[in-house]
């Protein structure tokens, strides 16, 4: 069971920066991953002080704090109105609504899960993060960086009309995936976001080759097979609209 010396809900998010420089300490989001682990930390730090619970839809963009619960992004009606049932589509098989009640977009983002479906989802939108010290990022340039201790505090989703569909295989209805695609179709041709490969989401142009892995879950072979499947699906339903 994860165990912590002390609960600090900082004022600031300088604060809140510079306890988690410490690897002693760490943020806690929803923490429905975090406490599955078994570590000893000192302090626990939870940002719900610092305002990051909404969803604001800006002119160009839609702005979403890190403590912004899957739940409500799941059933944001602007955000419904310009993705169509997207959203939906990616999170629905996540355990369940509780859970969904509980577990935020900063905390899925940041645990970088290679079967993560909120990263496979986002990668397409061209979504870009806000980071305390960091700036404004990409969210592709955040996946490939290592080690980083920076505090999320938006995730911005362009407004741009795009058609957009999530596609995932699971064995079951709420099990991890085995493998989750998410396209989207742009003027030079159709574009996905491939994830639970077993590894994390990639992006890929429809003929771009895509590497895949084995796990419990599903062979190298079958995710290939599968992830043409999908890809297919996919673009049928860009196309019928
Ligand atoms: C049983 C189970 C099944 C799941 N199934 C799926 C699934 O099918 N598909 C799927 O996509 N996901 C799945 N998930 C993952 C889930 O959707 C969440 O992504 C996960 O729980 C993390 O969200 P959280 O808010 O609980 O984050 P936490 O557990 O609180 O934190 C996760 C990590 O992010 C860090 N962190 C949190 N917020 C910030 C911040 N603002 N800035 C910097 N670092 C931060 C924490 O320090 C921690 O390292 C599953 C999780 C569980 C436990």
């Amino acid at each position: 069971m994860i165990h912590f010396e002390n609960y600090v809900r900082p004022e600031s998010f300088e604060e809140a920066y510079e306890l988690n420089r410490s690897f002693r300490n760490v943020i806690a989001g929803g923490m429905m991953w975090l406490h599955l682990s078994d570590a000893n930390y000192d302090t626990c730090i939870d940002l719900c002080d610092l305002g990051l619970d909404k969803i604001e839809e800006e002119e160009d963009c839609f702005r979403i704090g890190a403590m912004v619960s899957l739940s409500d992004v799941e059933n944001n009606e602007a955000m419904k109105e310009c993705f169509g049932s997207a959203f939906k589509d990616a999170l629905k098989h996540i355990v369940g609504v509780q859970f969904r009640n509980g577990a935020t977009i900063g905390g899925s983002i940041c645990a970088k899960l290679g079967f993560s479906d909120i990263i496979t989802m986002l990668l397409p939108l061209e979504c870009r993060l806000i980071f305390h010290k960091q700036g404004e990022i990409s969210l592709e340039e955040f996946l490939s960086q290592k080690n980083q201790r920076d505090i999320l505090k938006y995730v911005l989703i362009p407004k741009k009309k795009v058609k957009i569909a999530f596609e995932s295989v699971r064995m079951t209805y709420t099990d991890l995936p085995v493998l989750n695609v998410c396209g989207v179709k742009k003027e030079d041709g159709f574009h996905f976001a491939v994830g639970a490969r077993p590894n994390i989401a990639v992006l890929a142009k429809e003929d771009e080759t895509v590497s895949f892995g084995s796990n419990q879950r599903g062979s190298k072979e079958y995710r290939e097979h599968l992830y043409e499947v999908l890809k297919k699906r996919i673009k049928d339903a860009l196309e019928e609209d």
